[in-house]
C-alpha cells in the first residue's frame, strides 16, 4: 500500500517525466519505422509540461492530480498519444483513492484502459499501447508483484513487432507495419517499468 502524498506524488511523476524525456529519440525512432515520426517528441513536449506544472500537480490530492496531469498531456501532445494518455491518466485519477495497493492501481488502470479503448476505438490487437497496458493491468489485478508485472510489459511490446496494426497511422501501413515494435507500446512499458520500479522501492 502506498500513500499519495505530495512527495509520493513527485517521486512518481518525476521519474516517468524522465523516462519518457530520457527516450524521446528511441521513441522518435519507432515512429520513424512505422508512423510519422513524431512520438517521442510528442511524449517529450507533455512531460516537460508535466514538469514544469509539478508544484502544482502535487499540491493537488492524488485523484485531482492525476487528472491535471492528464489533462496537460491533452493540451500539450499533438497527435493520437495525447487524448489517449490523457485520457488514461484522467480516468486513473477517477478511479484511485489516495491510498492504494500495486493491485488496486491496477484495478483503477483496467478501468482506465476501458476508457483509453472507447477514445481510440481501439482493443487489444491492434498493435498499440493497449497491448501492453491491458494484459499488465490484468495481471496487477489479479495479484503479480512489480517484477512480475515488469517482464510482462517488456515481454508484451516485444509482441507488438509480430502484430499488423489496425488502429492508429501505422495501420495505413498494412502488413508493412510488421516487424517493427509499436513506439506506443514501447511508451507504456517504460510507464509501466517506472511505476513498477516505484512500487517496489515504496511500498510498506
Ligand atoms: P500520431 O500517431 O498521431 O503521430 P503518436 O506518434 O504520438 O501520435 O502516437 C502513436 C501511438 O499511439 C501508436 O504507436 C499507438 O500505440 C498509439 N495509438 C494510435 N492510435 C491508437 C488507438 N486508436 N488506440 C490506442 N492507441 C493508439
Ligand atoms: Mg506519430
Amino acid at each position: 500500500m502506498i500513500h499519495f502524498d505530495s512527495d509520493k506524488q513527485r517521486t512518481l511523476f518525476s521519474a516517468i517525466a524522465g523516462q519518457m524525456i530520457d527516450h524521446a529519440d528511441e521513441l522518435t525512432a519507432l515512429d520513424q519505422a512505422i508512423g510519422d515520426g513524431d512520438h517521442g517528441v510528442n511524449m517529450k513536449r507533455g512531460f516537460e509540461a508535466v514538469q514544469a506544472e509539478m508544484d502544482t500537480l502535487v499540491s493537488k490530492p492524488f485523484a485531482d492530480a492525476l487528472k491535471a496531469l492528464g489533462m496537460q498531456l491533452v493540451l500539450k501532445i499533438g497527435g493520437a498519444s495525447g487524448p489517449l494518455y490523457g485520457t488514461l491518466f484522467m480516468s486513473i485519477g477517477k478511479a484511485a483513492g489516495e491510498s492504494l495497493s500495486f493491485s488496486e492501481f491496477g484495478a483503477a488502470m483496467a478501468s482506465a484502459n476501458k476508457a483509453v479503448m472507447a477514445r481510440g476505438k481501439s482493443d487489444v490487437g491492434a498493435k498499440t499501447m493497449l497491448d501492453v497496458l491491458v494484459p499488465v493491468a490484468n495481471a496487477m489485478q489479479d495479484g503479480a508483484d512489480p517484477s512480475e508485472v515488469s517482464a510482462l510489459a517488456a515481454a508484451s511490446a516485444e509482441k507488438t513487432v509480430a502484430m499488423q496494426a489496425t488502429r492508429g497511422r501505422a495501420s495505413f501501413l498494412g502488413e508493412r507495419s510488421i516487424g517493427h515494435m509499436d513506439p506506443g507500446a514501447r511508451s507504456a512499458q517504460l510507464l509501466i517499468d517506472t511505476l513498477c520500479r516505484f512500487y517496489s522501492e515504496h511500498d510498506a
